[in-house]
């Protein structure tokens, strides 16, 4: 688990999972993936596990799935992701517990 941020642990139905699963699937289609089975899915880290972000630019703030996130870290050795912004486009969208460190040293 991620060292400079909280993450958010659901308790998931079968209904969610199954809709979290319809989701990666279509994703995973989309960008062309070898899509996995189901049984796998459930099996994947961080499948409940979510992260609350928020953006440096215009404060939007979302709660993300951790998955991706998770993976890249790792891959990258990142200390915390960063992400596109849905609402001003700029790649400014940072756990929420790092925007609050960020923006309390910006204005002190
Ligand atoms: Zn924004």
């Amino acid at each position: 688990m991620p060292k400079f941020f909280s993450t958010v642990t659901v308790v998931m139905s079968n209904d969610e999972l199954k809709d979290a699963y319809r989701q990666y699937k279509d994703r995973a289609l989309v960008m062309g993936d070898q899509v996995i089975s189901y049984a796998a899915f459930l099996k994947a880290p961080y499948l409940n596990v979510f992260v609350d972000m928020k953006c440096l630019n215009c404060h939007a703030e979302l709660r993300e799935h951790f998955g991706d996130y998770g993976l890249d870290m790792e891959d990258y050795s990142l200390p915390f992701p960063i992400d596109w912004c849905p609402e001003c486009g700029l790649q400014h969208l940072v756990p929420k517990d790092i925007y609050h460190k960020l923006v309390i040293n910006v204005f002190k």
